[in-house]
């Protein structure tokens, strides 16, 4: 078993450049996303897909051979050999490549579905349009490292964890694999920039408290992360979806699940 990191969007205005980091869980034939990133369709029809007041306040970027769909094909991976797609959450900036996976399950938090389903008009609903395998997923009694968790199984084998990291949406999670070296938390927008944890007054702070749908709930979420920064230190591999810096430094690692 493998983890792959891939950037698979471009988010560049005037005042930031975002990458879209996402996670390729390689188990043997099958294979599970961590958020699928700017999609094929995004790139042939960004118009009718994401309308355009988005794609130019966000700074939405196209390009075909940095879809999930294209990177892994570059791979040898075909296709329909994705059979699990985790969410973080189900911003379209998270939800463009779901569409080039129409097989897989999708794998998401039952109160992110149900704020999709009731129509808030942060989501983008042609990213839904072929009719996902969605799999909801409630609160359960587990934990790990004082968050509340939701065990998951994909590829058929592979335990993962949603973990409630709740603010920027209804229900954005954390996604949590156990790696040879520890730890590997995916925490999708619970911060955009990783100096949101030591400087309040930087100017992504705003920009992530305008996003969030409950920014008390966010900075909590923040809160707890920095705690497990601080406790769990080098058994700790956190990165974020946006923060370009992480994706760099972890772009030529793949460490093996456990
Ligand atoms: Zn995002």
């Amino acid at each position: 078993m493998e983890i792959l990191h891939l950037n698979c969007g471009l988010l560049k205005t005037d005042l930031a450049q975002a990458c879209c980091h996402c996670l390729a869980i390689v188990d043997g034939e099958r294979v599970a996303l961590v958020d699928t990133g700017i999609g094929l369709l995004d790139v042939l029809q960004p118009d009718d897909r994401l309308g355009r007041a988005l794609i130019d306040s966000a700074g939405f970027r196209f390009d075909e051979r940095r879809t999930a769909l294209r990177q892994l094909q570059a791979r040898g991976i075909a296709a329909h050999r994705v059979t699990d797609i985790v969410l973080t959450h189900a911003d379209p900036d998270h939800t463009g490549g779901l569409a080039d996976f129409p097989d897989a399950l999708v794998h998401v938090a039952a109160e992110e579905r149900a704020a999709v389903v009731a129509g808030h008009p942060r989501y983008r609903l042609p990213h839904f349009d072929h009719g996902p395998r969605w799999v909801e997923h409630g609160p359960s009694q587990n934990e790990w490292q004082g968050l509340r968790a939701r065990p998951i199984t994909v590829c058929g084998g592979v335990d993962i964890l949603l973990v409630e990291l709740f603010g920027h949406t209804a229900g954005h999670c954390g996604v949590v694999l156990r790696t040879s070296d520890g730890w590997l938390l995916h925490a999708g927008d619970a911060y955009y920039l990783r100096v949101e944890f030591d400087d309040p007054q930087h100017p992504v702070c705003a920009m992530a408290e305008a996003a969030a749908i409950d920014n008390a709930r966010r900075l909590e979420s923040l809160d707890q992360l920095r705690r497990l920064r601080d406790t769990l230190g080098g058994s700790l591999a956190m990165i974020g979806y946006h923060d370009e810096s992480e994706l760099s430094t972890v772009m030529d690692q793949t460490p093996t699940l456990q």
